[in-house]
């Protein structure tokens, strides 16, 4: 039982909470960070059908706080992304050639992200890892937050980074209420293994019952993310491997040529999350904790670390010269610079989701027309390429490439 004084406490570490706490604890940062889970059991956790497209932004800051290095051997390049509407002719292929030739984003399995953020963590001094451990109470007040552990021991700083997740209870004992909306589906995740290379292409088909995607991993392996309604999902789910790849085929043909299932299926409820403030008190909500948003574009966690970026940047420039990183300017300096993107991302996502589940004629014609226009318009296609590489709106300077600069002790 130890008590200690730092900059930031974070709670959770999952990949947000790890992520932020790499970037600050690399700039200099006296960070303390609790996870409930024991990361021993984490780490050691075999493959749970779970992978990230992580955005070119996103790769940025990865680089930047020395942690993609530690997943590159396995990261597989996004060369191009197709968008379909199932059963229809038109499409939209957003070519890497078409831009500067780089890839548009790399697919990684999650556990191989905790790995490499956890060693990457593992390798910086200033940082107080507690985990796996219980927080038994928050106070606030003072010019500083106390965090009180299950052993007994107590935590205090300038400011507390809640990344517990979108079903955080400590959002929930902060008394910040959050808006829930349950779209009444399941995302089921699976890998397939096949006989044709995938040439580095993700596939996003779009059906009136679901979005269906297409993942390029390393080898002739893809990850699939198919959304249903809650009850066919699970039906779906259950069904034996050759009945399941037969539903696979009817959504995706046989590009791939033969296809066998590699590992069991996964569901996941899918639901929207939106807490009515990113920050109060001498506390910020960071990533899934501020916002869950529906997997149809894979930025769940993209979203994440743009807030890690702005956060790590305002609290290193404070601390460069003097101020209190947890004083209120400095938390609405946070909220309003995240709340608007994420809101953005939450209604394109939502929107998507809402335009495709509808099979009316017009709305049909409507969304062919759009693919049509986005097809044949080269500068909205490189406007949708660049926006889902995460390079649009207001970047913090690690998504642009920029690092932090290191504080002097
Ligand atoms: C099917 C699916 C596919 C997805 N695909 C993508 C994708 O391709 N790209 C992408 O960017 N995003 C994707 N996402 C979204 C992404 O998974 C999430 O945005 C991301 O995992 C959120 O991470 P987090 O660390 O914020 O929250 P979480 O992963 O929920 O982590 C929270 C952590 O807090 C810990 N914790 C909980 N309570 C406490 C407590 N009281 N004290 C201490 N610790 C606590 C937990 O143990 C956990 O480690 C997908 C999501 C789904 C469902």
């Amino acid at each position: 039982m130890a008590n200690s004084a730092h900059d930031v406490i974070i709670l959770g570490g999952g990949l947000t909470g790890l992520t932020l706490a790499v970037a600050l604890a690399g700039a200099g940062v006296e960070v303390a960070l609790v996870e409930a889970d024991d990361y021993r059991r984490l780490l050691s956790a075999p493959y749970d059908g779970r992978v990230m497209a992580v955005a070119r932004a996103s790769r940025h800051l990865l680089d930047a706080i020395g942690a993609f290095a530690g997943m590159a051997a396995e990261a597989e390049p996004i060369r191009d992304i197709l968008v379909e509407e199932g059963g229809m002719p038109v499409r939209v292929d957003y070519e890497s050639a078409a831009l500067d030739g780089a890839p548009l984003g790399w697919i990684v399995e999650t556990r191989v992200i905790r790995r490499a953020l956890h060693e990457r963590l593992r390798s910086l001094a200033g940082l107080r890892l507690c985990a796996p451990a219980r927080v038994v109470e928050i106070r606030r007040g003072d010019g500083r937050v106390t965090v009180t552990l299950g052993d007994g021991s107590e935590l205090r700083a300038s400011l507390l980074a809640v990344c517990d997740g979108r079903h955080s209870r400590t959002r929930e004992r902060l008394g910040i209420g959050a808006r829930v909306w349950d779209y009444g589906q399941t995302g089921i995740v699976c890998t397939l293994r096949h006989e044709h290379p995938h040439r580095g292409v993700a596939v996003e088909r779009f059906f009136p019952d679901g979005p269906f995607a297409v993942l390029p991993m390393r080898g002739r392996r893809s990850s699939i993310v198919w959304a249903l309604e809650r009850a066919r999902a699970e039906t779906v789910a259950a069904l034996a491997a050759e009945d399941f790849l037969a539903e696979v085929a009817d959504r995706f043909g046989d590009r791939l040529g033969a296809v066998t299932l590699e590992g069991p299926r996964w569901t996941y409820p899918l639901v929207l999350v939106w807490a009515e403030r990113y920050a109060c008190r001498r506390t910020v909500l960071v990533g899934d904790t501020a916002h869950g948003i529906h997997p149809i574009a894979g930025q769940g966690w993209n979203l994440a670390l743009r807030d890690v970026a702005a956060l790590a940047e305002i609290v290193v420039e404070r601390l460069r010269v003097g101020l209190d990183p947890g004083a209120a300017d400095a938390l609405s300096r946070y909220e309003a610079w995240r709340r608007f993107d994420a809101l953005a991302l939450v209604a394109i996502t939502d929107g998507i989701n809402r335009l495709f589940a509808n099979d009316s004629g017009p709305l049909r014609l409507l969304r062919n027309l759009g693919l049509f226009a986005v097809q044949h318009a080269p500068p909205l296609k490189r406007f949708f390429m660049r926006h889902a590489m995460g390079l649009v709106g207001e970047l913090p300077a690690l998504m642009r490439g920029g690092r932090l600069p290191a504080l002097v002790p």
